[in-house]
């Protein structure tokens, strides 16, 4: 009772650093140093970075332009490697994939949401979605559309399935693209940038979208400029010249003011 009247005490959003152990995190980074070919020594993406993540919530990874945070998510996704140190996702050491093995990983444990939305254009919306199905394959053949129907009116364009990507909102494309990064039900999603080219009200309603998938379980990084993520996010790590700067983790409720748990 006494943490709950002093929690009420403290202005909203209110976090906290992150734990420093845990016994088997979802993301464990230890190490990573990101030095692209040809790039000098002043010029290093990542530097020794070291960090963990629990399974479920939205971490958000904030920092100015050329900071590291799409390297970050590269190497997170198996799309590059790191050039020293260690990268674990659900127990994979990803850093160790190659570029076949990467991409056979990512199709069944990542889903992966673009600034540009990157739909195939002569696609529909379902058919985008089925796609990552079809590459796949552990989705019974016969329970794809059904299951891309179902996506695309949980992020609300049911009605939008049999439309190109051209004649849809940017909205409605990152919604579609949403969908298709959950055609595969991975536990990882990752976003890099998903609302910079969005409005404002669009972006929060592709954050807000994005929340959900985090309530429902999986575990959500997203790469974001928007200023007011400490909103939706539950932990909010920056990154500044290749290096964690700050790493703070809410200790209440998102979107539930301060409230104790
Ligand atoms: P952010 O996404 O935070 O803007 P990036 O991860 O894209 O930052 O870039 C971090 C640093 O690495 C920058 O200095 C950038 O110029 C450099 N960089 C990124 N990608 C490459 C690449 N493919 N080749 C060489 N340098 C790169
Ligand atoms: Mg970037």
């Amino acid at each position: 009772m006494k943490q709950l009247v002093h929690a009420e005490a403290i202005p909203s959003p209110a976090f906290h650093e992150p734990p420093t152990s845990s016994l088997r995190p979802f993301i464990s980074l230890e190490a990573v140093t990101k030095r692209y070919p040809g790039a000098n020594d002043g010029d290093i993406a990542l530097r020794a970075v070291n960090l963990q993540m629990e399974q479920g919530g939205l971490i958000a990874i904030v920092g100015k332009s050329g900071s590291g945070k799409s390297t970050l998510l590269h190497l997170l996704t198996a799309v590059d490697r790191p050039t020293t140190g260690s990268i674990h996702v659900n127990g994979s050491p990803v850093h160790e994939l190659d570029e076949t093995a990467g991409a056979l990983w990512r199709r069944a444990s990542v889903g992966i949401v673009f600034q540009f939305f990157q739909l195939l254009p002569t696609l529909t919306a379902l058919e985008n979605v089925l796609l990552p199905m079809a590459l796949q394959g552990h989705i019974p053949a016969n329970a794809r559309e059904a299951r891309a129907r179902e996506l695309l009116a949980r992020v609300g364009i049911a009605d939008q399935a049999h439309k190109l990507p051209a004649t849809l909102s940017g909205g409605q494309q990152q919604r579609c693209a949403i969908a298709r990064a959950l055609a595969n039900d991975p536990p990882l999603l990752v976003a890099d940038e998903p609302t910079g080219n969005l409005d404002s009200l669009t972006a929060e309603a592709v954050l807000l979208l994005l929340r959900q998938q985090a309530d429902a379980g999986k575990t959500v990084v997203v790469v974001t400029h928007e200023l007011d993520i400490a909103r939706v996010a539950d932990r909010v790590v920056t990154l500044a010249d290749g290096r964690v700067v700050a790493d703070k983790v809410r200790t209440s409720t998102p979107n539930a003011g301060v409230t104790a748990r």
